[in-house]
């Protein structure tokens, strides 16, 4: 015989029903089945509201309704499917219950509360309709169907609300009553009986209980169980969507996993299949050919670690003080106290202190507990013996669970370090005696965002980058298209970026799902909001993703100003921009300390030399023991082109005009004349190096004669421009004669910084560094007397995005194993 049971995920409107109705038939034409129906969903929540709403009749009625609506639906949507469905007589027998259960509801509003016995008697009206239904629905198509009575066939031990079947009476049961193999039972689950016969529940989703105890009963070939899923995955697939289906689990795994939340399978469940070995295999009804998963007493043993749950709505209790310690049998009496009161301890915390014990139980028992523990620890709370017990409430259990974990090295290692790059607090830890499990408690808030970075990095998957773009210029425009061009080739090599958003100076475009990268322009000129890091934070919390980086391709110093605030809010930050990193030196050093404290990267490989990886390899130089002796550089493409013309022999304005129509200079030349821009380079090599200093102390040469008018509007500075011809032509003659050339250099010497015109001879690394190119040359510990040279082109769109791109691959928290 094999057992088959539906959630009511599988029976939520006609057509789902429906669809079970055709399982059920199928199966039945290859063996003898009893099936074990839930309340359609959402039904037993309603009717748990209903006990629960004891001020008054009105406020139980709107409850009543919904199920009223959800049966009525059914029976409606049915009688369309099936001719000769017997609605009226369902029609009676609905109406009859809702009766009985709004009589039942003016008892507990009259009474101000719902005993226990009256809780299990109404909640467990779902699942009654339920068989009743599917017996006619079968019927109709000709089938025979028998229901089967709880009270009949189940045994119940403990409270009405949670009652555990016993199964070897049950049997005996059975065996006075055997079942009817030529039709199909029914059996309706979560519902039992007790010794006197009257209607206990089994614990909310306890039908999957009830099919494992049925299976256990009739000795069955198989337990299968029905849900909205194709089987149990390595996550939940709700959390992580590129979560695995696991195709065979072990008992214990499968009770690891569902005792720390996995909703696919009540945790009670396995207990009987494991012990009557009874193979069970979860399906689902909305994809019947899927080969679901198989729970058995053999795992498959390719994966150490099967799979990530999370159990949410926890509390963690604190017993502790001076008079804990050598008391002997302080912890019995914690734990004997707490059973008294059926309460359920979920985990106790490993301490090796004996001053302490901490554990977590549900928040719902909070109250209970704590009236519980002050009356039996009175005397030791009165004479300070005891510290006044503390609890932590809105916590979740995030957990790793697999049998290959017993021989595994380095699970739980590689487990912390993802909640610590997740940047996620742990509350307490425990490993599971089994060594089949390691539990971490954080904060109730941070569970899915645990749960997806345990799942990135313990099971090798996507990793998803959420990139958001500040600034559409050049770089920022260029960005996007280079982030839409290799989308789909890192998709494939397992990075997912996704832009969630693009700011221009006052607009702002938020798409947590992904903006369309091939029609953003008209999308940001339409928003109505502008740039908020509290919109951006709130989607990000919202949506619990786990690496969000900023990137910042504009050149504003309002924006520089503004990245703390981002680390502190969990992004990353990426920047072309060097304001930031040319502020003061007290926000140097606050923003380096605010990414480490934050576990967050702060990139900027882009701030010199555009996309030539400079900074990263001085770093490593610098991590490796080396020291910079000297440095010296051409850091500006503009000014690289301008003196590169003057070696032709063209004048200073000829060259700055061309360079100009080119494109190769700033709008207005003086901001690449005036040597700024590469004081400012110069200043982040410098800093970058352990100097510490301010901008103001670099001294920067202009490439302008000494005295000269840079005054007025580009227009009149451009025209009095030849003005400097002749002086540049003398110097450039000069170097010429010398076997030199002009070239506009920025030098590290001595901890002295300089930025100016100086003519290099031939040996010099930057003698030949021209049209447009940069050139950075270092002189250190290790490079010397040659030095370490840099070159390429360091200005322009398309490689500064590239080296953006190349920051924000940075951010991945752990590379992939191949
Ligand atoms: P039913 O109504 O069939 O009893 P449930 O809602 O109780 O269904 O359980 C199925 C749900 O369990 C799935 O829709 C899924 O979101 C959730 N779930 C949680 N963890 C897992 C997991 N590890 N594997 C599969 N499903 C899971
Ligand atoms: N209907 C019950 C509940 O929702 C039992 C079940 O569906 O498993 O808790
Ligand atoms: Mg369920």
């Amino acid at each position: 015989m094999r057992i088959v049971k539906f959630g009511g995920s599988s029976l939520a409107d006609p057509d789902c029903f429906y669809r079970v109705g055709a399982i059920i038939e199928n199966t039945f034409q290859q063996s003898a089945v009893a099936v074990v129906l839930s309340a359609p969903a959402q039904v037993t929540n309603h009717l748990v509201a209903l006990t629960q709403a004891t001020a008054s009749v009105q406020q139980g009625a709107e409850h009543l309704a919904h199920v009223q609506i959800i049966f009525t639906r059914l029976l409606e949507g049915l009688a369309e499917k099936r001719a000769g469905f017997d609605v009226a007589m369902l029609t009676q027998q609905l109406e009859e219950r809702l009766e009985q259960l709004g009589r039942l509801h003016k008892g507990i509003v009259l009474l101000g509360q719902c005993p226990n016995n009256i809780y299990a008697q109404m909640v467990s009206q779902g699942e009654a309709l339920s068989v009743a239904i599917m017996q006619a629905l079968l019927q109709s198509g000709e089938m025979s169907a028998v229901v089967l009575e709880p009270k009949q066939y189940l045994l119940a031990e403990g409270c009405y609300c949670e009652a555990m079947v016993d199964i070897e009476a049950s049997k005996l049961k059975m065996a006075q009553s055997p079942l009817d193999l030529s039709a199909i039972s029914l059996l309706p689950g979560f519902t039992a009986a007790n010794a006197q016969g009257e209607t206990v529940v089994l614990g909310r989703n306890g039908s999957d209980y009830s099919a494992a105890v049925l299976a256990a009963c009739v000795d069955a070939k198989c337990c299968e169980i029905w849900t909205d899923v194709d089987g149990v995955y390595n996550c939940d697939p709700r959390v992580v969507p590129d979560a695995q289906l696991l195709k065979r689990l072990s008992y214990a795994e499968a009770m690891e996993l569902s005792y720390f939340g996995a909703a696919v399978l009540h945790p009670k469940t396995i207990s009987p299949i494991a012990q009557y070995h009874i193979p069970c295999l979860i399906k689902n009804t909305f994809n019947p050919q899927a080969e679901g998963t198989l729970v058995g007493p053999e795992s498959c043993d390719e994966q150490a670690i099967k799979g990530i749950s999370s159990l949410a709505n926890l509390t963690m209790v604190n017993v502790s003080g001076p008079g804990m310690k050598g008391m002997v049998g302080m912890a019995s009496r914690v734990f004997s106290t707490l059973s008294r009161g059926g309460i359920s301890i979920v985990l106790i915390t490993q301490s090796s202190s004996e001053y302490s014990i901490s554990f977590c139980i549900s928040s719902d028992d909070l109250n209970a507990a704590n009236r519980l523990l002050n009356q039996e620890f009175e005397l030791e709370l009165a004479n300070h013996l005891l510290e006044t017990i503390d609890y932590q409430s809105d916590l979740a259990i995030v957990s790793v669970v697999g049998d290959g974990m017993r021989t595994a090295k380095g699970v739980a290692a590689r487990m912390f370090h993802s909640l610590a790059e997740a940047n996620i607090n742990i509350v307490a830890i425990a490993q599971g005696s089994s060594e089949r499990s390691i539990s971490a408690v954080v904060s109730q808030d941070k569970a899915k965002e645990a749960i997806r970075a345990c799942h990135q990095n313990l099971f090798n998957s996507q990793q998803f980058l959420d990139v958001f773009v500040l600034g559409r210029g050049g770089v920022g425009g260029e960005l996007l298209q280079q982030i839409a061009r290799q989308q789909s080739v890192l998709t494939q090599q397992g990075t997912v970026i996704r832009v969630i958003g693009i700011a221009s100076r006052d607009k702002m475009l938020l798409d947590a799902d992904g903006v369309d990268l091939n029609n953003w322009q008209d999308q940001l000129t339409q928003s109505q909001q502008s740039f908020s890091l509290s919109a951006l934070s709130n989607l990000i919390q919202q949506r619990h993703r786990i690496n969000p980086v900023i990137v910042d391709c504009t050149a504003s110093e309002a924006i520089s100003r503004q990245y703390v605030d981002f680390l502190e809010a969990g992004f990353h930050v990426v920047t072309a921009n060097k304001k930031a990193n040319t502020d003061s030196q007290a926000y140097y050093r606050q923003l380096r300390l605010s990414a480490n404290k934050n576990r967050r990267k702060f990139l900027y490989d882009t701030n010199v030399g555009a996309g030539l990886p400079v900074i990263e390899n001085l770093q490593n130089l610098l991590f490796a023991g080396d020291d910079l002796n000297q440095f010296s550089g051409i850091l500006s493409g503009s000014l690289s082109y301008i003196c590169g013309m003057l070696d032709e022999g063209m004048s200073l304005s000829q060259a700055t005009l061309i360079a100009r129509d080119k494109g190769f200079t700033e709008p207005d030349p003086r901001d690449d004349l005036s040597g700024m821009d590469v004081a400012r380079k110069l200043l982040i090599l410098a800093r970058e190096c352990g100097l510490e200093l301010e901008l103001d102390q670099i001294k920067v040469q202009p490439l302008l004669p000494p005295d000269f008018d840079d005054s007025g509007t580009v227009e009149e500075f451009i025209a009095r421009l030849p003005e400097a011809d002749s002086y540049f032509s003398q110097l450039q003659s000069k170097a010429a004669a010398e076997g030199k050339v002009l070239r506009y250099i920025g030098q590290i010497n001595d901890g002295q910084c300089e930025v100016k015109v100086t003519a290099v001879d031939a040996d010099d690394p930057m003698n030949k560094i021209k049209d447009g190119e940069n050139a950075l040359a270092f002189y250190t510990r290790y490079y010397q007397p040659i030095p370490l040279v840099l070159r390429g082109y360091g200005a322009g769109g398309a490689v500064t995005a590239a080296g953006v791109f190349a920051d924000i691959l940075r951010c991945l928290p752990w590379k992939r194993e191949v």
